[in-house]
């Protein structure tokens, strides 16, 4: 079986742009419309001369009127549990938010590996849209462009130096 990678956060992110990246498909719905990724949605990421992984994109945590009891949070946190590695995908633009928090502190509930991916940081100062997650405590955080490409191989890396 391929070691199993998880990409969680809320909706809007950039989740699914992200899965595309990794996977080089266009098979996740992007939208500008949060809560759109509803189920589970597994890809395989075969990048080159490195060992294939399985991600699964999971539905944005909290779809607006579901909270984090919904069916969607649900889903995002059987992905969690069940994954090698967590990549917490959270939005540079946005920084962090409350609903953030939240999936921080249900993430440590389950105890998976997780590495911070600030996503969005095309056109931004990366250090600095690091750094206002920084309070999360999460030493393993790495900055990305989901959308342009940027940081994925980087991305990678960090990922391999943990399956
Ligand atoms: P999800 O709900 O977390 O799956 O988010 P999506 O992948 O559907 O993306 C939500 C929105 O953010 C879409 O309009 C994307 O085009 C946009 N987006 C995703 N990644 C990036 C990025 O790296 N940079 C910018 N500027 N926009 C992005
Ligand atoms: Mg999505």
């Amino acid at each position: 079986m391929l070691p199993l990678v998880a990409l969680v956060g809320r909706p809007n992110v950039g989740k699914s742009t992200l899965f595309n990246a990794l996977t080089r498909t266009r098979d996740a719905l992007v939208h500008d419309e949060p809560g759109v990724t509803r189920d589970r949605h597994y890809g395989v990421c075969r990048p080159e001369g490195q060992r294939p992984f399985a991600v699964v994109d999971t539905g944005g945590i909290a779809g607006i009127d579901e909270g984090l009891a919904g069916a969607t949070a649900r889903q995002a946190r059987a992905a969690a549990e069940e994954a090698d590695l967590v990549l917490f995908v959270v939005d540079g633009r946005e920084g962090a938010s409350a609903l953030d928090d939240e999936i921080l502190a249900w993430l440590r509930k389950t105890a998976r590996p997780t590495l911070l991916v600030v996503n969005k940081t095309d056109g931004l100062d990366v250090r600095a849209a690091i750094n206002d997650f920084a309070r999360y405590g999460i030493r393993d955080a790495i900055g990305v462009s989901s959308a342009h490409r940027q940081g994925i191989d980087e991305l990678l890396a960090e990922v391999f130096a943990r399956l």
